[in-house]
């Protein structure tokens, strides 16, 4: 099923909480925040309910996300009860690693297949810094344990001027020694991106021009396939990264991806304001048939294409302003949509 500008309804990112154990500065900078209310927060059956849809309706790739996830209680039960469905062809989980260690057994076990951790400095005042929480180990001793239970993972940066610019290199010998592709990605002026300005933005441009005064030629890595957003590069040593230049470079024109919110909204773009309440027809018993017109004419109308809307605009700042409306409506937070 394809939408207006042809683009597959592929990839669904589940984000199973609002709820997160770091307050990154690119992501929730704010000293409070308004949360879902707790009866509106589906159920795992419910959202296990709403994903048989999806899958009938073309999705096949799944990503649980946050928030943080793994606060989520029991999650490697709601794994399972994903990762047995038909049609699933990938299911991959996006967390910042704090919690991780406990977990990865289970979720391995419960038929996880992939793991993608978030880390954006390897400085411990840094990181308490950027993230207000004392956590560097604890990300560490995550990404050892996924490494030990799913081998190659992949680590997500999002690189800022004058905060983490500098730790590229160092990032990338990093994922070197423990096995892990890094993928740099463009600060975005997402909702919750409130302290967003341009000029702290690094480009792809930027990066790969840093990187390859370090390393040498850098080799662009041409993988037709994939419809990841990363482009992947390959250093004189074998060694990979990849960058996701969402900002200066949107890749909106092959995006496959909607978001479910932990309430059941369905956003069709990172920078929609609206959603799709899939909540309200399920709670009210919504056959199969009905859940599934909803979405097949959601995505069948769906035109977005947020990031290169953004790009074209002139005088661009934070895209949500926070007293006016952020505060108002916790959809419009890049915590509660997942990234
Ligand atoms: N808590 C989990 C984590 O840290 O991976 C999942 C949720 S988090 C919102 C998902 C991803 O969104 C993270 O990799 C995070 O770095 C990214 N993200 C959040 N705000 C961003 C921004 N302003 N620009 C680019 N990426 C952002």
């Amino acid at each position: 099923m394809n939408d207006l500008l042809g683009r597959p309804l592929r990839n669904l990112r589940l984000s199973v909480t609002d709820r997160c154990n770091l307050r990154c500065e690119y992501c929730m900078p704010e000293d409070d925040y308004v949360w879902l209310p707790r009866e509106d927060v589906l159920h795992f059956e419910e959202i296990s309910a709403l994903v048989d849809v999806f899958l009938a309706a073309g999705v096949d790739k799944i990503r649980l996300t946050g928030g943080e996830p793994l606060l989520r209680r029991d999650l490697s039960s709601f794994v399972r009860m994903i990762s047995s469905k038909r049609g699933v062809s990938d299911l991959a989980l996006t967390t910042n690693g704090v919690l991780l260690a406990d977990q990865i057994d289970a979720l391995k076990a419960a038929g996880l297949g992939r793991i993608t951790v978030s880390l954006d400095t390897l400085q411990r005042d840094r990181f308490k810094t950027l993230t207000r929480f004392d956590q560097l180990d604890a990300v560490h001793a995550g990404i050892v344990a996924a490494h030990r239970v799913f081998g190659r993972i992949k680590i997500d940066t999002v690189v800022i001027r004058g905060v983490n610019d500098d730790e590229l290199a160092a990032l990338v010998e990093y994922g070197k020694s423990v096995d892990a592709e890094v993928r740099f990605i463009e600060y975005m002026d997402v909702g919750g991106a409130s302290r967003w300005s341009p000029a702290r933005v690094v480009s792809r441009a930027e990066m790969l021009d840093a990187l390859s005064r370090r390393y040498g030629a850098i080799e662009a890595i041409d993988d037709p396939a994939s419809s990841a957003p990363a482009d992947r590069y390959a250093l004189r040593d074998g060694a990979t990264f990849g960058i996701i230049a969402s900002t200066t470079e949107p890749f909106c024109r092959s995006c496959d991806r909607s978001r479910l919110t932990a309430d059941g909204m369905w956003y069709l773009c990172l920078y929609a304001t609206r959603g799709i309440d899939l909540r309200a027809p399920l709670r009210r018993g919504a056959s199969v048939e009905e859940l599934k017109a909803i979405i097949t004419s959601g995505w069948r109308g769906r035109d977005d294409r947020g990031a290169e809307e953004r790009l074209a605009l002139g005088d661009r700042r934070a895209f949500v302003p926070v007293q006016d409306l952020l505060r108002k409506d916790p959809h419009l937070e890049m915590h509660t949509r997942g990234g």
